[in-house]
């Protein structure tokens, strides 16, 4: 339902493009006309100026210090979304097309993912959730993966499932390779444990049009020296990620967003310890609601950035989604793969929009039970 007569903002709980705090969409709002000190906005300014070398330099240095990223990695801003890092990735780390890259698949984005590899090299699926309609993420057991591999690409977060990684699967040294588009910033972790890593920055991060990459540098230089420029990581790293003209504004957001995990909400522990209280508010619902709602996910692989779920039938999902709407909480249907409801609540929903939300499932599954 379009909500283009609502003057007050609603609690949007959209997959993505999706909601963003307040104060940085504030900020925005206060900067549009100038920066301080600059007297243009930053959509008016080169990305070779002076102020925007500091807008850079900030970003790089808040992701650096919000993900606590070692020397040994390095941040990239790169155009071209979660797509074109579906390209870039085999591209650059499959040298020889004997390789073979190893890809988990637990849902739709990590399946997507596989997809460019065949231009590349050889693709080994070690794992597909296919069958279970992806509610779950393999046990090491589970996984085939191929010794000596170019890399292991998985998906931490499974945004249309809502299917998590808690923990990281045992590679063998062989470099491991994340879509975290859905699921960055979300909780601390240990960017050692990763060779790449990348995040479309819609989701979690600020907007559309600029993709994190977090990569070691040693990966950097692995890219295979004959490709099309503009695939090459390391002539993004050796343009300071201004090879051409970058998304100048989505960095500016990424760099409020990380100011404001920094600031507001005091670091990435903190922000996991209400991810965890947000997700298990509805969870709990779910759980406690006597099968009036199915989750998607298996319990111990569910997300905390993406919560499905359903009912007994497809009219009561569209009567939730509307009602829900009524009552000004938006975009709540699952995407069409999986049918029912997804509640995507990323670190910018405020803890009311889900203390809203569990109080209208509940007073729904008491209506309609
Ligand atoms: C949203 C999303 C993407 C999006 O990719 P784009 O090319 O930027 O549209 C990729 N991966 C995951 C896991 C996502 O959630």
């Amino acid at each position: 339902m379009p909500t283009s007569t609502t003057e007050s903002r609603v609690f949007n709980f959209s997959a993505g493009p999706a909601t963003l705090p307040l104060s940085v969409l504030e900020q925005i709002q206060a900067e549009m006309l100038s920066l301080p000190g600059v007297g243009s906005s930053v959509l008016e300014i080169s990305h070779r100026s002076k102020d925007f070398d500091a807008i850079l330099e900030d970003a790089v240095t808040r992701v650096t210090q919000v993900l606590n990223v070692p020397d040994t990695h390095e941040v990239l801003f790169i155009q071209g979304g979660g797509a074109l890092q579906n390209i870039m990735i085999p591209a650059n780390l499959i040298t020889d097309s004997a390789q073979t890259a190893d890809y988990i698949q637990t849902g739709s984005w990590g399946k997507k993912s596989a997809g460019e590899v065949h231009n590349y090299g050889n693709l080994n699926v070690a794992y597909d959730a296919a069958e279970s309609n992806y509610d779950h993420v393999p046990s090491q057991d589970q996984l085939k993966l191929t010794s000596g591999a170019a890399y292991v690409h998985l998906t931490s977060n499974e945004t249309i499932q809502g299917v998590q990684f808690h923990k990281l699967p045992d590679t063998n040294g062989v470099p491991i390779v994340a879509d975290k588009s859905s699921d960055i910033f979300c909780e601390p972790i240990n960017v050692a444990d990763y060779g790449l890593l990348y995040a479309c920055a819609q989701k979690n991060a600020g907007v559309a049009g600029v993709t994190i990459v977090v990569m070691a540098k040693e990966l950097t230089e692995r890219s295979a020296p004959k490709m099309p420029s503009y695939l090459s990581y390391a002539k993004h790293s050796a343009g300071g990620s201004r090879f051409n003209t970058p998304c100048s504004f989505g960095i500016y957001v990424t760099g409020l967003v990380c100011k404001w995990l920094q600031e507001e909400i005091g670091g990435l522990e903190k922000m996991a310890a209400i991810n965890e209280s947000k997700a298990k508010m509805l969870y709990d619902v779910v759980d406690g609601s006597n099968g009036f709602y199915i989750g998607h996910a298996q319990p111990a692989d569910r997300s905390t950035m993406n919560v499905t779920f359903k009912m007994a039938t497809p009219e009561l999902d569209a009567k939730f989604v509307a009602d829900a709407d009524e009552a000004g909480m938006s975009t709540l249907k699952g995407h069409r793969s999986v049918g029912g409801i997804r509640a995507s609540i990323y670190n910018a929903m405020p803890v009311e929009g889900v203390e809203s939300l569990t109080a209208f499932m509940k007073d729904f599954a008491a209506k309609n039970g």
